[in-house]
Formats: structure tokens, sequence, C-alpha cells
């Protein structure tokens, strides 16, 4: 932990320039600059610089286009040498020599990968989230990347929807915590750092509600849902100084966002002052014809422009149609030169006027000492203990034999998870490979993984790694889905584990050794039956480098679990949608209604008690959000509030004490949930609004504040205003969404 502390130390300091964030940084110099420039630009060069290319391979021809001005961003170039070559061209040889911002989807790391961000959702831990994305902007900006589109910041509450895994789950102050600290991360203290990268929230806004949890598809999403649920993670990303913001592919409510006016002008522009540029997502603007809200390329131009895109992401309606869009005069210059100002801005901030090449020459960050410590950090935070009975874990000194099973055990591509581009398999440390490097002189270690890959259904090896199970002393079962199953596009109608994982877990099981089970996957995944059959169960979202390293610490108790999880787990997929934060309704179930299996024969009607439930999932989920088990215990006591009435512009203390009653030192996550009891819309049931995490030494209690100012009890209330409105609140304390004790306070005028 110490070398950690210290390597993470360092990589805090690298060394920033003092130029601020885009936000701050209307300074006169950068827009006089960017008035200067822009009375030098005809009508054509302004377009181009609303024009982003993705790389056409052929790099004759992308100079070609970009020596005449008409590109201002170009994606997926990663090689400095090719970077430089085209910004030469830029800067050199087009007529007013601007430079070109270098993008590329840098989403849990370039080269080192981090967990997933899910995985660094479940740490918590918003310090760990900020270096890991500092770790990325490092490395990605060393080949002259200096824009990522990320931080991915959809509430998503369906884990069908495979793009979940790149967001932060299902919780909107927990999105909104670990979004600004990408973006910090990212961006640094300083956006004109060489090793900063702009960042870029998206997708704006609603994408995580697709119906059905099926990519692309629309969202209905009404605007009091949309202000309490899906905007705060936005905003606080965009008040953090976020340079960008990109568009999202859904319509909600029969308006896609690439065109939503309302979203982009009146949300963005106006109530939350953003001065940074607008991207759509791939293509979304010529996509709005195939919503069917656009006729052809001209009205999907006029009506993205005018909405308040300033770029487009490769489909070249503004480069074509803008100009007679601008002739006919449905499309205003001063439209155009305000996007060109965000763009134009973007570049100065960023210093590429000043320093446009990057050092080819310069010794490789990549894969750096510090780097894989911050993701191995990362990665141990992330997973969650979801189950271990009889304290199967940590693996004890009686354990002389494991057998490692499972076809995620040495899956070196697949532990990396969805959107990894750049990151080379070669370098993953797989468990298999760490648990024989950093245990391998403790355990006699069997490996049979039973399956080859995930969704394999062939199952002729699983014999032998029956086999293997039964000569150990503790099987060790890794499991879950390869990356492509998670992901955009990569959505599943079954979340049951895939191939035959499910006939193995039964096959070890039989064998009556303990089985510990480890779930690598995109999403949560009804594994009840599976965790029933285990003795100890860890979970973790995609893992990334460093994964192998962490859950080996993990097992054998060098390190302990204090993942939370960041979605609820679903015990079956019919639960979905299912999340902590939902209304009441007037019949929340009484919890004593009959389920399916005892109803009696020719029930009557209204006997089962008419409330909400389903009658074969029952009242409860598999586990709830904010959900991880530790190899300690904690004890929560004393809870008291600062006051038991509150203006609204004071601020609640409340001070608990946190033991750890059990033998390990270790970290718990403590939650603070509120409960607005009455309101002129209805409220959730339970909201997150504080956590910290707190490490203890066995034995050792603390004394915890956590100070929440009543201002953040506001809300859209029925006059669609963001009001506190003044009543009775139930509070909690506690170790997830569903435990704790209540306690209450009153909100006064
Ligand atoms: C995705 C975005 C991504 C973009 C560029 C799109 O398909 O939706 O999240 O940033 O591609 O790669």
């Amino acid at each position: 932990m110490k070398t950690f502390k210290t390597l993470t130390a360092c990589l805090l300091l690298l060394p920033f320039a003092s130029c601020t964030q885009v936000s701050d940084s209307k300074d006169k110099l950068i827009e006089n600059k960017v008035e200067n420039l822009l009375s030098k630009m005809t009508l054509a060069e302004k377009i181009g610089q609303m024009n982003q290319i993705s790389s056409f391979g052929n790099i004759e021809d992308m100079c070609g286009v970009i020596k005449k001005g008409e590109v201002g961003s170009i994606l997926n170039e990663v090689d400095p040498v090719r970077v430089n070559a085209l910004q030469r061209v830029a800067v050199e040889e087009s007529r007013l020599g601007i430079p070109l911002l270098i993008a590329r989807d840098v989403i849990h790391g370039f080269k080192t990968i981090f967990p997933i961000p899910l995985g660094q959702a479940a740490t918590f831990d918003p310090a760990i989230v900020e270096i890991g994305a500092r770790v990325a902007a490092v490395e990605a900006a060393s080949v002259g990347i200096r824009w990522t589109f990320a931080p991915m910041i959809d509430i998503a509450r369906d884990p069908r929807w495979g793009r979940i895994s790149e967001g932060c789950g299902e919780d909107t102050y927990l999105t909104s915590v670990m979004g600004v600290a990408m973006v910090k991360g990212f961006q640094g203290d300083s956006l004109s750092s060489p090793s900063s990268i702009a960042a870029c929230p998206k997708h704006f806004v609603g994408y995580g509600a697709a119906e059905g949890g099926r990519d692309y598809n629309s969202t209905y999403i009404p605007e009091r849902r949309l202000r309490n649920v899906y905007l705060p993670p936005f905003e606080a990303a965009a008040k953090a100084g976020a340079a960008t913001f990109m568009t999202s592919f859904n319509d909600n409510d029969g308006v896609p966002s690439t065109g939503n006016s309302f979203i982009l002008k009146e949300v963005l522009r106006k109530e939350w002052g953003f001065d940074g540029l607008v991207v759509t997502d791939w293509a979304s603007a010529k996509e709005m014809i195939t919503h069917g809200f656009a006729a052809d390329d001209k009205e999907a131009a006029m009506k993205a422009i005018n909405a308040g895109v300033d770029m487009e992401m490769v489909s070249y309606t503004f480069m074509n149609q803008l100009p007679a869009l601008v002739k006919e005069g449905k499309v205003k210059e001063e439209t155009i030169n305000e996007a060109v100002r965000n763009i134009l801005r973007i570049k100065f901030c960023l210093g590429l006027f000043d320093q446009p090449y990057v050092d080819e020459k310069k010794p490789s960050v990549m894969y750096a000492e510090p780097h894989l410590a911050a993701a191995r950090q990362a990665a141990v935070e992330s997973v969650i203990l979801l189950k271990n009975s009889n304290q199967t874990l940590p693996l004890n000194e009686g354990v002389k034999t494991v057998a490692i099973v499972g076809p995620m055990a040495h899956a070196p591509y697949e532990q990396l998870g969805t959107w990894v581009f750049d990151g080379e398999k070669s370098h993953t440390k797989t468990p298999l490979d760490a648990i024989k490097a950093m245990y391998g002189d403790r355990v006699q270690i069997i490996y049979e993984p039973g399956l080859t890959y995930s969704r394999d259904k062939n199952t002729s090896g699983v014999a032998a790694a029956v086999a293997a199970a039964a000569r150990a002393d503790v099987v060790l079962a890794f499991v879950g889905e390869e990356s492509i199953l998670s992901g955009e596009a990569h959505c599943l109608a079954d979340l049951n584990l895939q191939g035959a994982q499910s006939e193995l877990i039964a096959a070890l099981a039989k064998t009556g050794k303990p089985l510990v089970t480890v779930v690598m996957a995109g999403r949560p995944l009804t594994i009840g039956r599976e965790a029933d059959l285990s003795s100890a169960v860890l979970y973790c979202f995609h893992p990334g480098t460093m994964g192998g390293p962490a859950l080996a610490d993990l097992l054998f108790g060098k390190e302990v679990p204090s993942g939370k999880s960041p979605v609820t787990f679903p015990k079956m997929v019919g639960q979905i949608p299912v999340y902590y934060s939902h209304n009441n309704t007037g019949r929340p179930a009484t919890r004593t209604e009959t389920l399916l299996n005892d109803i009696p024969i020719e029930a009557g009607q209204t006997s089962l008690g008419c409330t909400s439930f389903y009658m074969d999932a029952g009242f409860d989920v598999l586990y709830p959000f904010g959900y991880g088990l530790s190899y300690t215990t904690f004890a929560y006591s004393n809870v008291r509030l600062s006051a038991k009435e509150l203006k609204k512009d004071e601020v609640l203390t409340v001070t608990f004490d946190l033991e750890n009653t059990g033998k390990y030192e270790a970290t718990e996550v403590a939650q603070l949930y509120v409960q607005d009891k009455v309101g002129s819309v209805t409220r959730p049931v339970k909201e997150l609004k504080r956590f910290t995490r707190i490490t203890l030494k066995p034995g050792e209690k603390k004394t915890v504040s956590l100070e929440l100012p009543v201002s953040e009890l506001a809300f859209y209330n029925i006059d669609m205003m963001k009001v506190v409105e003044p009543g009775d609140f139930g509070l909690w304390i506690a170790t997830d969404s569903q435990s704790g004790e209540e306690y209450s306070f009153k909100v006064i005028d």
C-alpha cells in the first residue's frame, strides 16, 4: 500500500503549465486570439473546422483534405509519427495553419487498462478514479491524442444494455462524483499541459434508458426525471470544466439528441453556461434521417447545427450541406461563427497552436511502473465480495492445493473489457499467471479450464476440471463474460452465464470441495444459482491489465475486498428495470404476500394481497445497490445528527462511530441515504447523498462525520423548479442501500 501511495503521489505531481479549464478561460487573451483568427476565415474554412473525420489509413489522401482546410479534428490516429505528419500539413501547409484536434476513445486506459468504468465506480473511490484518468491522459497524450470521448456518464438501470459497462451504474450521485473525478484526471490542472487531454462527457442525454436495454433504442424520459436523474452528472461535469460534450444516439420522446435544442441550448448553454465544444456521436447527425426526423442530409445538417451542435463526427452533412444552407439563410453565419469559436477556443486552451507536435523520441510512458501500480490498486478496490460462507476467503494456510478452472482464469484479452483499442493483451496479468507467480511457492496449482471461452458449450473438458477439483483443497472457478459480450451494441436478453459455465459450476460444486467463484463480466449477471452453489463469490467488472495480481492478493488475503456494487443485481431478467432509488407506489409490498409456489389452487382473486411485487421473483433483488462484504466485520453505532430541524441554507452534519469488529485491517464504504417523505411530486424511497471510505485496523473504532448541505436535497418539483421542499426526511448511514436504521430530520422554511 505504501509503495502504491508513493507512486501515485508522483503521478499526481506530474508538471502542469498554468492554464485554466475551458469554462474559466474566457479570458481576454484567448478570446482575442479566437476572434482574430475567426475574422480571417472563409466560410469554407469555418465549416472545415466543424468537420471531424476518422482516419482513413491512407495518409496522402488525408493530407490532401487537411491542406485544403477541410478538417478540424481526426479520430483514431494513434501513431505519433503519423500524428505529427498530419499536424505538420495542418500547421504548415493549410492557409491559416490551424492545428488538428486528435481524438480517441480512451475510456478506461490507453495502454495500461484500468477496470471498466463500472468497476471503477465499484471502488466508491474518486481519488483512484481520478488517477486512472490521469494515467490514461499521460499515455494517450504522449502519442498526440488530446481529446478523449469520456467519461460516459449515462445512468443505466438495465443490465441488458451492453453499455452499462462503460458508465458508473444506476445512481445519479455516484455517477456525478465519478464523472467529475474522470474529468479532472483527463484534463489535469491545466488543459494546456502537454499531458492533458480534453474530456467529453457523453452521451448527452438519456441514452442509458434505451427501451428494453437494446442499444440505440428510443427513450421516454419526461423532463422532471431527466432533470432529477439523468442530467445532474452532466451538470457536475460541465461545472468541473469538461471541455467538450457529445450528443447521444437516442430519440427521447421523439426528438433525437443531436437535433434537440432544448437540451443543447436551453439546458447546456443557457442554464449551465457551457462554453465548450459539442460534438455529435458517430454519424448521429445523418442518422436523424433514419430516425425519420430529417428528410435528407441537408435537413439533418440544419437541424443539428441549429440545435446547438458545433462539430460533426464522420458523416459530412456539415461539410456538404452548410454552404448551401448559409446561402439560403436557413443557417445563420453567426451560428457557424459561434460553433467555430467553441472549436478554436479549445485548440487554444490545449496549447495546440504553440505546441502542435508530439515528441516522437521521448522515452515511452506506456505501462510505466506507477501506472501499473495504480491499475492494480484500482482493480483491488473494484472487486466486490458477494458471498463468503464459513470464511472460505481468504484462503488459509491449510489450503495446500488449489484447482484453477474456468474460461476466465487465463483470458488475457477478455479481462481487459470493452472499449480497449490500444491496450495489448501481452501486458495483461491473468489470475492464473498471478497466482502462479505470487503464490506458487505456497500452494500447488492444478489448472484445468474446463471450457475454453465464456460461450463455449463443449463440455468435453468439464470432467478434467472436476477431476482437478477432486484433487484440490479449494476450487477457484473463473467465469463470466468475454469482453465482446458487453459494450456498444452488445446487448443481451438473457443474463445467465453463457455457454456451459453454469454446468461447469454445478459439476464442480458436486465435488463437495469449497468452491470460490470469481466472475469477470461487463454487467451484473443473474448468478443466483451459481452463488448458491458456491462457498464464496468475488465479482469484478472486467478488471483490466492488472486484474490477476489484484485478484490473487484478494484471494490469499494480502488485500481485503472493499468494492460495493454500483448497480442492483437482479435475480432474474424479468425484474428489470430494477434499481434501489425507485418511487414507493401507492401499494408497496408488505412482504407478507403469497408467492407463486404457495398460492392455493383456485385462490380467490384478491387473496394474495394487492401490492406491487412479482409472484415468482418475490420481493428482493439478488444483491442491492451499494452491497459488498469484507473479510472483516464492521459495526455502525452512535449515529447523531447535528440538528433535528434545519433551514434550507444550513448544513447537516451526520456523525457516527464505525468499528472494525473482525480480524482483518480493511476498508468500509459508509453510505448516507435520505428519503424526502412528502413532496409536491413523489420522491424516491432512498437516494445516495454521500459516501466515504474508512480504513480500520482490527478492533479500531473511528468517529466519522459527513456533511450534507440542505441545498443538496433540492429536486425539480411540481412546477419544474429546483427547490428544497420543507418537511420530514428519513436518513440512513449504512453499509448498503438496504441496511441500517432509519433516523429523521426536518427541513423548515
Ligand atoms: C460511440 C461513442 C464513441 C464514438 C467514437 C460511437 O459509436 O457511441 O461513444 O465515442 O463512437 O468512437
